[in-house]
């Protein structure tokens, strides 16, 4: 039997890069996948590429940042499933530029999708793997959150939030038979770069960035791997970074 044979799993931001991968991952290992997020075509092609591949997965639009769409999701999984087994908090947002040269808007849009909707999506998802004994979280922070990024301080604000969102529900947690995971990715060849928002000096950083995911290459799936690790290792905090994006923050 595969390992994640009668297993729900419910994955953010699934339309697109790393949330793809971990959707992908997860149907590979046998778990009926739920897709959830923004880009309705975007889910559909993962959905079909599990479906060739010989897997399960449905598909739910919903905006994490919206509180209402959120319940609708919850709603909607819950009328087909006692529980989600795994519940991905992956949907994200990127943002760059100096901080004197951003906007409170800004900070609001970011921290609306990168913490509030981990939040919601924890709120919503855990009472009944609470009911169960039984469930894993992984929310998808970033190396962003915990080294210096003096180029992108909203983001890395939002990915610190997370990392401490994260330890404190596990701790919370830990009697109740839920895990919670926080994965730190470093620097991943997705499309987040192209729809991070650019204020104030960041087309210098951004140019950079590009340049250093062509030359990196790191794909989704390998942290799409670590995540199904980290779940079945109940691990706390997984920094998934290549070498050199780390060298690449140290030298700044
Ligand atoms: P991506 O842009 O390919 O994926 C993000 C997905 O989230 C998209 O499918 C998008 O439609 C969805 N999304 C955005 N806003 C949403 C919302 N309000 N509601 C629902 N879905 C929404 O980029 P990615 O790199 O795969 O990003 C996935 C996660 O990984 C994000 O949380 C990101 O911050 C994090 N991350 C990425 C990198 C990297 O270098 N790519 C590094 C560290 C962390």
């Amino acid at each position: 039997m595969k390992r994640f044979e009668r297993r729900v799993v419910l994955v953010t931001g699934a339309g697109s890069g790393i949330g793809r991968a971990t959707a992908q991952a997860f149907a590979a290992r046998g778990a009926l996948v739920i897709a959830a997020g923004l880009g309705e075509s975007g889910l559909a092609e993962t959905q079909a590429s599990i479906v060739r591949a010989g897997g399960r997965c449905e598909t739910h639009p919903a905006d994490v940042s919206d509180e209402s769409a959120m319940h609708a999701l919850a709603k909607a999984v819950h009328q087909r499933h006692d529980a989600v087994d795994v519940l991905v908090n992956n949907a994200g947002i990127g943002a760059a530029g100096r901080f004197l040269g951003t906007t409170p808007a800004t900070w609001d849009r970011v921290w609306a999708v990168n913490v509030r909707g981990v939040m919601l999506g924890c709120k919503l998802f855990l009472p009944a793997m609470i009911a169960r004994r039984q469930g894993h979280v992984v929310n998808i922070a970033s190396m962003a959150g915990y080294f210096a990024s003096p180029e992108m301080p909203v983001y890395a604000a939002s990915k610190s939030a997370v990392i401490g969102f994260s330890e404190s529900l596990r701790a919370d947690l830990a009697d109740k038979g839920v895990g919670v995971s926080a994965i730190c990715p470093g620097i991943v060849n997705t499309n987040i770069i192209a729809t991070t928002t650019a204020e104030g000096s960041a087309a210098p950083w951004q140019a950079g960035a590009v340049d250093f995911y062509r030359r990196r290459n790191y794909p989704p799936s390998r942290v799409a791997q670590a995540i199904v690790q980290a779940v079945e290792d109940n691990a706390a905090l997984v920094p998934v970074t290549p070498e050199a994006w780390i060298g690449y923050h140290l030298k700044r």
